[in-house]
């Protein structure tokens, strides 16, 4: 059998996969996607359940990829969900999975999820205000949000993390009564800086929130002091709050970029492998499935992809370009 990490031309590594199961949601979050929604892919261009699953196995079977994250566009929207999950950790080497999700729906399948062997659930939650939650979804959700987490939590499907964005003028005021509810409900939160990566390019350098600002805001309230454990490859610079062992983590993908430890590699809902979110090619394995191409041929096309990796996503440089795609339909 053909086997050799998914190694880029600058020594990277990658083995944690994104997999976007969906590119539709039923939320319509304003740094994210339009109010109107976008353009759904046509539902023969989006991978079988058998092919995400066969493409997955090539992936740990032969790239030494050791996680597995389901995200899209909203992975609970996707029928073949709870399947697909447990399909994935019957693969060996048994790889870490997990769900990335808006959590709309998670209280009825939270159950069958961990049953199926899903290890964690990352839920996004901007804030825990009606009002606020209403303006940045474009919908009145907050309560179902909150019984997917407490399902989620039941289940077993912890540690619970959530993600949070903050909006300049929204809800970034509010960030330690979020953290709050978190550490009281045993969630772990982590912010997220705003990237470039919404469909209507409503995304600016100089209103966005950034890391520095959300350490301020959260130093008003709690102490913060660096957790221990070294950063490595995870993005989220962790710390202690008021001592611990509650932590909070803020993801500086913008102002502090850790694309030198980067060890991902995202798979489209389309069956496109992008080496980046913000990559400026994709390389089609769904045409070499559907051609019937050897798992071997689809492991060496999926090795070539990583080739043409880039250092870095280079927000910052003039010359930099939003990817065509925006992020629901990447794979967040
Ligand atoms: N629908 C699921 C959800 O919201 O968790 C999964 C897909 S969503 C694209 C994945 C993550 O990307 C969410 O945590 C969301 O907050 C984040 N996200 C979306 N657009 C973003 C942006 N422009 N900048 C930073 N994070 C973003
Ligand atoms: Fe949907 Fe997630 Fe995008 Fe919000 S961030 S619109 S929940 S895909």
């Amino acid at each position: 059998m053909s086997t050799g990490a998914l190694v880029d031309d600058f020594g990277r590594t990658a083995t944690d996969l994104r997999v976007s199961l969906t590119d539709r949601c039923n939320l319509r979050c304003s740094y994210c996607m339009p109010a109107e929604g976008l353009d759904w892919l046509p539902s023969e261009e989006t991978l079988t359940d058998d092919e995400v699953v066969r493409l997955v196995r090539i992936g740990v079977e032969r790239l030494g990829i050791r996680e597995v994250r389901f995200t899209g566009g909203e992975p609970l929207v996707r029928r073949g969900l709870v399947d697909i999950v447990r399909r994935t950790t019957e693969l060996r080497p048994r790889p870490e999975t997990s769900l990335t999700t808006n959590a709309l729906g998670l209280a009825r399948t939270a159950r069958a999820l961990a049953e199926a062997g899903l290890d964690r659930v990352n839920v996004s939650l901007d804030t825990v205000r009606r009002d606020q939650f209403q303006e940045i979804t474009r919908r009145d959700r907050l309560d179902d949000v909150v019984a997917g987490l407490e399902a989620a939590q039941a289940a077993g499907l912890g540690p619970v993390k959530v993600n949070a964005v903050l909006l300049r003028g929204v809800n970034d005021a509010h960030a330690p009564e979020l953290l709050r509810w978190c550490i009281d409900k045993g969630y772990q939160l982590r912010f997220i800086e705003q990237m470039p990566l919404d469909a209507q390019h409503g995304w600016r350098r100089d209103t966005m929130v950034t890391a520095e600002e959300i350490f301020d805001a959260l130093r008003g309230a709690f102490r913060l002091d660096p957790a221990e454990e070294p950063r490595g490859s995870a993005p989220a610079e962790l710390f202690l709050v008021d001592g611990g062992p509650a932590t909070v983590g803020v993801i500086a993908s913008v102002t502090r970029p850790f694309c030198g430890d980067c060890d991902r590699v995202r798979l489209t809902a389309d069956g496109q492998v992008r080496n980046c979110l913000f990559a400026r090619e994709e390389s089609d394995l769904r045409s070499s499935l559907r051609a019937g191409a050897a798992d071997g041929e689809i492991a060496e096309r999926w090795r070539a992809a990583m080739l043409t990796k880039r250092p870095g996503h280079g927000i910052d440089d003039l010359s930099f370009l939003q990817p065509t795609r925006p992020m629901s339909a990447i794979g967040g």
